[in-house]
């Protein structure tokens, strides 16, 4: 049994189960993944494309990923035939570097307010449901996670949240990836365990906090999952609220 983030029980038990769950309980509104080519994300990937093969597949194309990533986004995007959907920011990174320069080693949460979260929350507004490979053990700023929450865009609309993997640890994780032949990013071989922007990505120190590797241990959030209110939803809720003034996804 699972709960959302007011402990109320929900029926569904698996991510598998979850994933049917939300699905079933609001056919035909679009739903979307982010996915940043990681484990966790994979995982949900594939439960999901089992049930929408073309569900879009939202990549946030920073410019600053490593080329293994980048290699591995295409070589699955043609295996799995994926709708896959670069977000991409305003400024391209050479844009950026000559007004700014080099924002992650001065204020790395400006570049990636810059880079991720501005063009996330924009790319965001269609789907009525947004899809995450996020899991409570990846970090101490997700130990509250829920497995539903509505997500409220800087707009004002919201969207639910579904996050399937919530309660896994990592062996649940690798064991069910390993059991569907999910290829994992070449990157887990050199020892990474939570990967994003090459700059801002390094290596734990052995028993540390998976996601102490990035930004230098400065902060373990870009600002994605902490930028807006979440508030717990049940699977099957009815669709959160619009923009108050029109009332429908763009
Ligand atoms: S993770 Fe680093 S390089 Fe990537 S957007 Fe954030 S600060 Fe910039």
């Amino acid at each position: 049994m699972t709960t959302n983030s007011h402990g109320n029980a929900m029926d569904a038990t698996s991510p598998e189960q979850i994933i049917a769950a939300v699905l079933a309980a609001h056919p035909g509104e679009p739903a979307c993944l982010t996915c940043s080519f990681q484990i966790e994300d994979m995982l949900v990937l594939d439960l999901l494309r089992a049930h929408q093969p073309g569900i879009p597949v939202l990549f946030l194309e920073t410019g600053y990923h490593f080329p293994e990533t980048y290699a591995y986004r295409d070589r699955m995007t043609a295996l799995w035939h994926l709708n896959l959907v670069n977000v991409m920011p305003d400024y391209t990174v050479a844009e950026q570097e000559a007004e700014h320069g080099r924002l992650y080693r001065t204020d790395s949460k400006r570049c990636c307010q810059l880079r991720k979260v501005d063009p996330l929350m924009r790319a965001l507004r269609p789907y009525r449901t947004w899809f995450t490979g996020l899991r409570r053990v990846q970090s101490p700023s997700r130990r509250n996670l829920a497995v539903s929450e509505i997500h409220v865009l800087p707009t004002g609309e919201s969207l639910r949240k579904i996050s399937p993997l919530a309660l896994w640890d990592d062996k649940e994780l690798w064991r069910a990836a390993h059991a569907r032949g999910i290829e994992a990013l070449p990157l887990y071989a050199q020892g990474y365990t939570s990967i994003g922007c090459a700059p801002c990505t390094a290596i734990p120190a052995a028993g540390a906090d998976p996601r102490s590797g990035r930004w230098g241990g400065d902060h373990l959030e870009c600002g994605i999952h902490t930028a807006t209110v979440a508030r717990g939803s049940e699977l099957g809720a009815a669709s959160p609220p619009r923009d108050p003034g029109n009332g429908a996804p763009e």
